[in-house]
């Protein structure tokens, strides 16, 4: 079993260590050390980086993590000889980043205790932010604001935080936030004078105010409960910066202060369904005066209209179509939209004689496209190459000619 230097000491950032083993493991190169600062992801938290050196070689740990027999794993970029002495070099800067965020998560999830009796079922650290789950049925913005405070407040006041091993027996009488399922052997308690006291492997600040400060994101339902997101220290003040540039943007192209971008988006999309609806009631009454017109123009039983509109859209011709076979004489509709992909909609009187869906097969399958439909309504795309005055008028034609 491995030495963990990091379990009495989180600012522990280099040491001196033997290399115990050193083997292939599924094409990576695992070195164990007799003792190691390098922390492996478990409990939540992520697992440390560095560099570790042996004589003139300097080898990089791109990660660390625990095996089932209590080694721990340094993966590293190559192999070092069995035996050799070593000094390893932790990250600090990420290590202090996870130390804090780690501290943070006892903090919350102790005030999320205190307050509600929401305990905490599991806890994810991610590379920007964390996450809690807490075993409750909901969690109102207001309890997340009182959480969040109280959490702060204890960050504040930099209570002492202390590590101790102790005796599981002994740890069941001490009213612990959690005990771990299975435990053998002494249990390492991670103590946050007067404010919560829970078994832990982690790393950890030494008194709360390293822990800096405690910001609540995200809070949506999840299966086991209710997730809630949070950054510290650092995390909060990028998040928080990147969240102001972001609204900061979004309130300049509405030329209006930060706190007034909902209710000027809000507006904004008022604006936009009026917009378009009028846009739908002008293209319903073009439709209508287009329909007039070509029917007017076109002579026959049934009157057969084929028109190609190189500058409407698919959203126009079917308007059209349907203002065109809507009356009561009969009519077929063979019509050609050019924006966007070249789309086809063929139209008839309901319950004539011809199948829609049957030309629009043939008609598109003749450039290359698909379509169909029912009898009396069939629509159908084409390729956008087949965008050609001159060979969509002569398909429209060509159909026309099978009615
Ligand atoms: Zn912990």
């Amino acid at each position: 079993m491995t030495d963990r230097l990091y379990y009495h000491d989180s600012f522990l950032y280099d040491f001196d260590a033997r290399v115990v083993e050193a083997f292939d493991s599924n094409g990576r190169t695992a070195i164990v050390l007799d003792r190691t600062a390098f922390y492996p992801t478990s409990g939540g938290q992520v697992h440390d980086l560095g560099i570790v050196t042996a004589g003139g070689q300097q080898i990089t740990v791109t990660e660390v993590a625990d095996d089932e027999t209590g080694r721990v794993l340094h993966f590293a970029s190559e192999p070092l000889a069995v035996g050799a002495q070593v000094h390893g070099h932790v990250d600090a800067a990420r290590r202090l980043d996870h130390v804090q965020q780690h501290s943070g998560q006892h903090v919350l999830s102790a005030a999320f205790i205190r307050l509600f009796n929401m305990p905490t079922v599991s806890f994810h650290m991610g590379e920007e932010s964390c996450t809690i789950d807490l075993e409750t049925n909901g969690l109102s913005a207001a309890q997340a604001l009182k959480a969040e405070q109280q959490a702060n407040e204890v960050i504040a006041e930099d209570r002492p935080v202390g590590i101790r091993f102790v005796p599981l027996e002994e740890a069941r009488q001490l009213g612990l936030r959690k005990l771990p399922p299975k435990q053998t052997g002494d249990l390492r308690l991670i103590d946050i004078t007067d404010f919560d006291l829970t078994a832990c492997g982690g790393t950890h600040v030494r008194a709360t105010g390293q822990i800096g400060s405690i910001l609540l994101r995200k809070i949506e339902k999840v299966k086991q409960g209710v997730r809630v997101e949070f950054v510290c220290d650092l995390r909060a003040v990028n998040t928080a910066r990147r969240d102001y540039t972001t609204l900061a943007e979004a309130a300049a192209l509405y030329s209006s202060h930060i706190y007034d971008v909902p209710e000027q988006v809000r507006k904004s999309l008022t604006e936009t369904k009026a917009a378009g609806k009028a846009q739908h009631k002008l293209l319903e009454e073009l439709a209508e005066l287009y329909a007039e017109r070509l029917l007017a123009q076109a002579a026959g039983s049934p009157q057969v209209i084929t028109q190609f509109f190189p500058d409407r859209d698919v959203v126009f011709i079917k308007l059209l179509a349907q203002k065109l076979t809507a009356g009561k004489s009969n009519v077929v509709a063979l019509l050609a939209s050019g924006v966007g992909q070249p789309t086809l909609v063929f139209a008839q009187t309901p319950g004539q004689k011809s199948n829609m869906g049957q030309l629009m097969k043939d008609a598109t399958a003749q450039l290359g496209g698909r379509g169909g439909g029912s009898a009396d309504m069939a629509q159908g795309g084409l390729p956008a190459n087949s965008l050609d005055v001159d060979r969509l008028t002569s398909l429209l034609q060509e159909t026309a000619r099978k009615l």
